[in-house]
């Protein structure tokens, strides 16, 4: 399998290069040259694979259609090592529960920071190792954090050798169970730094270090983030066992509701069902930033600035722009590189927008694509959360809230719908409460993580201390 990118330049490359990798040289982001077809006698057979021998049985299937430069049985030694019942909670890997007739949820949250991420994180973390190791290498990667995606990123890369992290979040600003998650970490690979300031000066500290060619290359300073293609293909293994879970036969089709923030878990649906999965639809919800919601209604993107992105409840989808959408974009125009390059690299870039609203095209993100889409705020969580309480007895938390609300707007009689739960209720306590009245049960792993001894560096947002401190625990050989 090739990977090109989105914007058209001519180079192709194989898994494992672009792995290490963030953005192909044109600013383009990767996809592979075609999506295998997973044809009836497959779906039959991974189904039985599932069932039989299990998630990680399933990963290697899947993956093994776009990785061909790892031999066989590391691969399936690697899937094997990632999604086991020991770090994801349940043999399932990722069960699937009824809430009422016709709506199911999906949890993907049981993993080691109780988020989705961790689900191809992990992976991650495992295809690092393997790759560096391979080539002699090293990676430090380098990165800004809200919350999410940097515990994630943290307890994938944990122990790991040929890695380290180093880790900016904004100080004092992230929730306590976050901080107590991330800061409790004492492996000498992980380093945790809180920056005085907001989490935009953690990312300006990402860039300006990231655009120094000479630090980055001294120090081999990678990064994790989303628009990574092997994150983005390890997601999509779990729309299959969410659909082999719900469904007896592979005549029957299935939608999903995708809480959504940079598209990089809803676009992994899109591979799924450009393979052949029987999914109807792909609902994207969104909170109050809703950037991608607005597109699928009136077919215009426009990125906020960041005094129109809004700090919610569900901040993991507290987005400005959606990292991944283009890559969306480049299979609903056909694969047009051209027009994605002018649309993304130019539009976008120096407008803050583009408008395919007149093109025929776009009517085909929801014809022949199958998206729809729909937006969740505060009130809207609240409510959700009281009511899914109230009728079932289960606490969700907000992200997954956003989806179930949105879904409940999408149902359609004789289709399941299922909505992925994104993180679990205890890391958003403070909304719990407030709608519940009541603190959020606690998984018995996490009690009493807030008092355990914690390792941060605190510093000021200046990018000369940092690459002091990177420079310093380095260790280069
Ligand atoms: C990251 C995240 C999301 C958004 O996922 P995207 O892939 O960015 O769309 C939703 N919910 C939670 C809990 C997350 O951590």
């Amino acid at each position: 399998m090739q990977y090109l990118s989105t914007r058209g330049h001519p180079e192709r490359k194989r898994f494992c290069e672009i792995l290490l990798e963030g953005l192909a040289p044109d600013g383009g982001l990767y996809l592979p040259e075609h999506y295998p077809q997973v044809d009836a006698s497959t779906l039959i057979r991974w189904r039985a694979v599932y069932q039989q021998q299990g998630y990680a049985a399933l990963a290697f299937e899947v993956l093994s259609l776009y990785i061909d430069d790892i031999p066989a049985e590391d691969l399936k030694a690697l899937c094997a090592k990632t999604y086991t019942q020991e770090v994801f909670g349940t043999a399932e890997i990722v069960p699937v529960r009824a809430l009422e007739q016709g709506l199911f949820v999906q949890a993907l949250s049981n993993g080691p920071t109780l988020a989705f991420k961790d689900m191809a994180m992990q992976l991650l973390g495992n295809l690092f190792e393997y790759e560096l190791a391979r080539r002699g290498e090293e990676l430090n990667i380098f990165g800004a954090t809200s919350g999410d995606t940097g515990s994630a990123a943290e307890y994938a890369m944990r122990g790991k050798k040929g890695v380290r992290v180093f880790m900016t979040s904004p100080h004092g600003r992230m929730s306590p169970f976050q901080q107590a998650q991330m800061f409790s970490l004492l492996d000498d690979n992980i380093h945790n730094i809180a920056i005085e300031g907001v989490f935009d000066d953690c990312q300006d500290l990402v860039k300006a270090v990231s655009n120094d060619l000479a630090f980055k290359n001294k120090y081999k300073i990678g990064t994790v983030n989303s628009i990574n293609w092997a994150r983005l293909l390890a997601q999509v293994v779990y729309y299959f066992a969410g659909y082999f879970q719900v469904t007896q036969h592979n005549a029957q089709s299935v939608s999903f509701t995708v809480p959504s923030g940079n598209f990089g878990n809803v676009c992994a649906g899109h591979v799924a069902r450009m393979m052949g999965l029987p999914i109807a639809h792909l609902v994207v919800a969104t909170n109050e930033n809703d950037v991608l919601d607005e597109f699928f209604r009136t077919g215009v993107y426009r990125v906020r600035g960041s005094a129109d992105t809004h700090e919610t409840s569900s901040p993991s989808m507290d987005i400005s722009k959606a990292s991944n959408f283009e890559r969306f974009v480049f299979d609903l125009l056909g694969r047009d590189a051209q027009r994605v390059n002018h649309l993304f690299g130019h539009q976008v870039a120096q407008l803050g927008r583009f408008d395919l609203s007149q093109d025929p095209q776009f009517a085909q993100a929801a014809t022949r694509f199958g998206f729809e889409s729909g937006k969740s705020t505060h009130a809207d969580r609240l409510n959700t959360i009281r009511a899914v309480f109230a009728s079932h007895q289960q606490m969700i938390d907000t992200h997954t809230a956003d989806g179930v609300k949105v879904a409940r707007e999408h149902l359609q009689v004789g289709t399941p719908m299922i909505v992925l739960e994104t993180a679990l209720p205890i890391k958003f306590a403070a909304t719990i409460v407030q709608a519940l009245g009541q603190e959020p049960t606690r998984p018995a792993k996490f009690e009493g993580i807030e008092a355990l001894p914690k390792r941060v560096q605190v510093m000021q947002a200046d990018v000369a201390q940092v690459k002091a401190y990177i420079a310093q625990h380095c260790h280069l050989a």
